[in-house]
């Protein structure tokens, strides 16, 4: 690990200390009450649709001996799962983060899926300075702290800036990402089977990009888990 990163998961650290859990709903303010869960009060989680498990998206890539991506999401991306992202993003109120990963390990726990590595979807460097975090690694960060997995931070790395994802139509978005991910050690992802982890799903062209390059690096297997993700109309 250089230097760099070392700094970088420091102040991620740090950021950590600036919020005491428990005390008060991470979205309301207000007082947790006894059927609180993840630091968000009663009302407030009513408001969150938690959803289903073995509910998934499948990506559009699959490899020549017809491997895919599964992609699944905790939570619908509305209401106050929507203010929970909007705080962490950019309001760096990074300490959500480690609840937003409770949520998702509790997701997962109801699932079959094997991975013995976990990777964030990478930012743009440019963007990670703006920002000073990358949303995705610190819930990368805290499922492998509460999974026991290891977490590969910097092997998986954006080579370009992309557009603002909103602003794109379908296809748009799929040429927008495009061989926009690399990775520095492809050596370290043969034979692996790879959880990549993001904060919201919306077309999945993103997860699809990385989860290619993933299997091109060798990987047994590749599934994603966001913590939200964009509905569909009819759901
Ligand atoms: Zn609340």
């Amino acid at each position: 690990m250089g230097l760099m990163s070392e700094v970088r998961l420091t102040w991620e650290a740090l950021l950590d200390l600036v919020y005491p859990p428990g005390l008060s709903c991470m979205v309301c303010k207000g007082k947790l009450d006894k059927g609180s869960a993840y630091g968000i009060c009663t009302v407030c989680l009513k408001e969150i649709s938690f959803i289903e498990n073995k509910r998934w998206l499948q990506a559009a890539y699959t490899t020549g001996d017809g491997r895919g991506i599964r992609m699944f999401s905790a939570v619908a991306y509305r209401g106050e799962a929507k203010k929970l992202i909007y705080a962490l993003k950019y309001k760096h109120n990074t300490y959500l983060s480690r609840e937003m990963a409770e949520i998702m390990k509790d997701f997962l726990s109801g699932e079959t899926i094997d991975f013995d590595l976990i990777i964030p979807v990478p930012l743009y460097n440019k963007k990670k300075r703006r920002r000073g975090f990358n949303q995705a690694a610190l819930l990368a960060k805290y499922l492998g702290i509460k999974t026991g997995v290891e977490v590969a931070h910097t092997n998986l790395i954006r080579t370009r800036n992309t557009r603002i994802m909103h602003q794109l139509s379908r296809l748009d978005r799929r040429e927008n990402v495009r061989a926009a991910f690399r990775l520095k050690k492809p050596e370290n992802i043969s034979g692996r089977s790879i959880l990549i982890i993001d904060d919201i799903l919306t077309t999945g062209a993103t997860i699809e990009e990385c989860g290619k390059v993933l299997y091109e690096a060798g990987a047994e297997a590749v599934t994603a888990m966001t913590f939200a993700r964009g509905m569909l109309e009819k759901e």
